[in-house]
């Protein structure tokens, strides 16, 4: 039987490194550089659990995060 998708969101939730490449906190989604550029809407929803939303919530903050240039180097914010 394959890994149930969310096993994926835990490590990364777990894990203490941000997507960017940047150390993060375990627990926390992203690094403090990425989590600071995702709009309030966004920043709320990944306190959501996984199985109750987390899951889009990340995808949704990783998609923002690509589109805004945020893993294509410092972008002085
Ligand atoms: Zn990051």
């Amino acid at each position: 039987m394959p890994e149930p998708d969310w096993k994926f969101y835990v490590n990364e939730l777990m894990s203490d490194e941000c997507a960017c490449g940047r150390p993060k906190k375990p627990k926390f989604s992203f690094c403090y550089l990425c989590y600071r550029k995702l709009p309030h809407d966004m920043r709320r929803a990944l306190y959501r659990r996984t199985h109750e939303g987390y899951e889009a919530a990340y995808d949704a903050a990783y998609a923002y995060l690509s589109e805004s240039g945020g893993y294509d180097g410092d972008t002085g914010i």
